[in-house]
């Protein structure tokens, strides 16, 4: 598989480079070039087949080049963890994506990221030093992925008293090779200094800088994955005719999910569900896409005002506005339909949802008495564990969600951050003292 900048189509890197390097050249998101047509190989999935498994089938196929002998061993180091699928109703179903070390779907791309970079590094003397700004929840699934990871070395920054207490411990008690800045700003401060760090040529050239965001390519892929695993798994159940619905903030999510339908994944279409941050279906309704600065919620993970996936979205449809807007239907859910989605969900099922997963039930509910789905069955994302977002859920439901082992660990250690500035100069510096090259 090869790829190009979504800006300029003759600006093309194989997997490899496209990974290592995170952003095109010219500032445009790597994309597949040509989409492989997997549709007899998805059909043919053994439907008792464990996640792993069949994510190395799907592997294979597509970066089998790249990794070579390696493949196996990429896929089942990525994956120790696996999604599950859990009926919610008659006609949805719950894909629970948050049993990683993380405890949120962001666990899939992160470790794959990693474990495709670990082999890509392996033979070469390159030390790569991951630099990401986080605020909260990329950050804890970055630092869990690439811990202890040889040749890596990775450095999150997030603003200081921004982050809730949980997400920071699960920052700043890795260690190792995971060092944790705290800075004296905001989340756009923290953006603002990686991105400050990247085009800085001086830096570049002494230390060899790479990107863990979500627009890295090797990050977004492999989250095609579940969907083709929930596939198998509708399959065997004889479901024939299902839908996604996806909780969305940069649209990562949903673009892994487009890109497993351009490979021919039979799947009748898409919901966007989002918070009142609407950009995506505002355009989806109207046809203009109009950014904005975003609007705080209690889904704080899908607060994202100009999202950028976006521009990859339209690169999957050539930027036809009909194309994409016959497979995707968006729905916006304002708060106060998140906490009634809670708190609805637990008295009638008993079941404790997060806020984000909260957002995609009721846009499948929604879309089932918009569209008149018939009898399809929509496949709702989980896109966190309810522990993760521990206030909202008690507010919503008056219970307490009890915490997975991850996190019970994470709060139980010492916390260890490096206080610096919200100044350019001061991260370059850092970077310089501890990973600058000395020749
Ligand atoms: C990141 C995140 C989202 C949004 O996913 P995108 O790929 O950015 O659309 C939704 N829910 C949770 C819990 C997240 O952490």
């Amino acid at each position: 598989m090869r790829f190009a900048s979504t800006r300029n189509p003759s600006l093309q890197a194989d997997f490899r480079e496209a990974v290592l390097t995170g952003l095109a050249p010219d500032g445009g998101l790597y994309h597949p070039i040509e989409q492989p047509d997997l549709h007899s190989l998805f059909l043919g999935l053994n439907p008792d087949s464990p996640f792993v498994e069949t994510a190395v089938t799907v592997v294979e196929r597509l970066f089998g080049d790249s990794f070579g002998a390696d493949t196996d061993d990429v896929v089942r180091r990525a994956f120790p963890f696996s999604p599950k699928l859990a009926p919610l109703n008659d006609q949805i179903d719950i894909l629970e994506l948050f049993h990683g070390p993380s405890c949120a779907f962001k666990d899939f791309g992160a470790s794959f990221l990693a474990s495709a970079m670990e082999t890509f590094l392996a033979d070469s003397d390159d030390r790569a030093v991951i630099l990401t700004a986080t605020s909260g929840d990329t950050g804890s699934a970055v630092a869990q992925a690439f811990h202890n990871r040889p040749n890596i070395e990775v450095v999150i920054l997030y603003p200081s008293g921004r982050v809730s207490r949980l997400q920071e411990q699960q920052l700043t008690t890795v260690g190792d090779n995971v060092i944790a800045l705290e800075v004296a700003g905001s989340f756009d401060d923290c953006q603002r200094l990686v991105k400050e760090a990247f085009v800085d040529s001086e830096l570049r050239s002494a230390v060899c800088l790479t990107s863990a965001n979500s627009i890295n390519i090797g990050r977004l892929l492999p989250q095609a994955l579940y969907y083709i695993y929930a596939f198998q798994l509708l399959r065997a159940r004889m479901i024939s005719e299902f839908y996604f619905c996806v909780p969305s903030g940069n649209f990562g999510n949903l673009t892994a999910g487009i890109l497993a339908w351009s490979w021919g994944l039979p799947v009748s279409g898409f919901v966007a569900a989002t918070n009142v941050n609407d950009v995506v279906p505002d355009y989806l309704r109207t046809g203009i896409y109009s950014p904005r600065p975003s609007i705080q919620t209690v889904a704080n993970a899908m607060d994202v005002g100009d999202p950028s996936n976006f521009e990859r979205l339209l690169a999957i449809f050539d930027a036809d506005h009909d194309a994409l807007s016959s497979l995707v239907s968006g729905v916006v859910v304002t708060d106060e339909q998140i906490r009634t989605t809670m708190r609805e969900v637990h008295e009638d099922r008993g079941l404790l949802i997060d806020p984000h997963t909260a957002a995609g039930v009721f846009g499948a509910q929604t879309f089932l008495a918009e569209e008149g789905a018939g009898d399809a069955t929509i496949v709702t994302l989980a896109t966190a564990h309810p522990a993760k977002f521990v206030e909202v859920v008690e507010q919503a439901c008056g219970v307490t969600p009890p915490l997975p082992q991850a996190l019970a660990t994470a709060l139980e250690r010492q916390k260890h951050s490096v206080p610096i500035a919200a100044d350019g100069t001061a991260l370059k510096q850092y970077l310089l003292e501890h990973y600058g090259s000395h020749d």
